[in-house]
């Protein structure tokens, strides 16, 4: 058997991408339903398994392609019931996944690369720079490996890619991954209920549009370019105008909004005049607005603002006809809340 390195991972193909790989090597287009419906509904692990396969070509298969899993290395449960996994990758590099728990369903936020290059001055995981890009069997694996876990009667349906990276940064593979996720042989999520979070990334942004249908969410955080580009460095190259305009482009199904995440900031981005400025500029959106206290990490000199000062944005806001969803962020004290991901935890 050829060494493990050269195998290709069958969980990195789409279900399109396997019919043309067997179709390279003259096996019918339907066995890739057939792998796929055997790996992702059945959770089999080897082809030597798959006894619906005959026996030449489980062996065939297994000389060729591999089913990888992530290995967990540890899960840390927080008080509010928000778990954290922490997996080790191949080359011993590390991600995280989010389980959230929600009134009769679980959602999972999960990682698309390894650290992130926006270098957002809030967040943690944009601290160390980018390590390097998930592959899709990587991103798709943290599912896998969720789902394995689960105990209890309420099913994992909602996925949110806002974990670790910034998903368009790593396009390719994270197209991929969805696929899979949203495939019906594959993980058959909803593609209603998979939502991926963008930093801004215009020309991006339009791609995910026509390629893939999903649920958008955009990480604004601020109301005004020079506040955004000291927050967010990627503003300088798109923009807030430049985004809207994106936002405005995004093939919207009928009743569906874009959320956009606003982390509150003291003193930053927090004041009523800022919620003003914000509802202006999402006034041609159909816009959902999710305010996410700032969640403190170790050498930051960022503060979340009061209590009073949040539910005031807010309120600016429903004034304004917005739904506005605070977001207390789950799993603060295992370090598992929106910006504390890092790859060294
Ligand atoms: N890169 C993508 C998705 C991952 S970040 C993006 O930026 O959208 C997921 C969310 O966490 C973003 O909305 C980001 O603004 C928010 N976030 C990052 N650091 C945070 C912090 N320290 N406190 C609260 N939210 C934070
Ligand atoms: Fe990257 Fe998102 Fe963090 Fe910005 S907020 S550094 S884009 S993960």
């Amino acid at each position: 058997m050829s060494p493990e390195s050269i195998r290709q991972d069958v969980k990195n193909f789409t279900e399109d991408s396997l019919v043309q790989w067997l179709g390279k090597h003259d096996i019918a287009p339907y066995r890739a339903g057939q792998i796929f419906r055997s790996i992702y509904h059945r959770g089999i692990s080897s082809f030597s398994d798959m006894t619906d396969l005959s026996k030449d070509l489980r062996g065939f298969l297994s000389e060729r392609l591999v089913i990888t899993r992530l290995e967990t290395e540890r899960v840390q449960t927080s008080r509010d019931g928000s778990m954290k996994y922490l997996f080790r990758l191949r080359d011993r590099q590390y991600v995280e996944s989010v389980l959230i728990p929600e009134p009769g369903h679980w959602t999972l936020c999960i990682s698309t690369q390894v650290g992130c290059a926006m270098g957002c001055k809030f967040c943690l995981t944009g601290r160390g720079g980018l390590v390097r890009n998930l592959e899709p069997a990587e991103i798709v694996n943290q599912i896998c490996a969720v789902k394995e876990d689960l105990q209890g009667p309420d099913p994992l349906t909602n996925i949110v890619l806002m974990g670790m990276g910034e998903p368009l940064a790593n396009y390719e593979n994270v197209v991929r991954a969805i696929r899979t996720i949203a495939g019906n042989n594959g993980l058959q999520f909803s593609s209603r209920r998979v939502t991926l979070s963008t930093a801004g990334l215009v020309p991006r942004m339009d791609d995910l549009g026509r390629d893939i249908r999903v649920n958008l969410a955009v990480s604004l955080n601020a109301a005004d370019d020079a506040t955004r580009s000291r927050l967010m460095p990627i503003n300088r190259t798109y923009p807030i105008e430049m985004v809207l305009s994106a936002c405005r482009r995004f093939p919207l199904p009928p009743r569906r909004t874009i959320m956009f995440e606003y982390v509150l900031i003291a003193g930053v981005n927090d004041a009523p005049s800022d919620a003003e400025r914000l509802a202006r500029l999402l006034r041609p959106l159909r816009a959902k607005i999710n305010l996410i206290p700032f969640n403190p990490f170790e050498g930051t000199d960022f503060k979340t603002p009061e209590e009073d000062a949040i539910l005031a944005f807010q309120e600016v806001l429903q004034n304004r006809h917005y739904t506005v969803i605070i977001r207390h962020s789950k799993g603060s004290d295992i370090c598992a809340a929106c910006g504390q991901l890092s790859p060294r935890s």
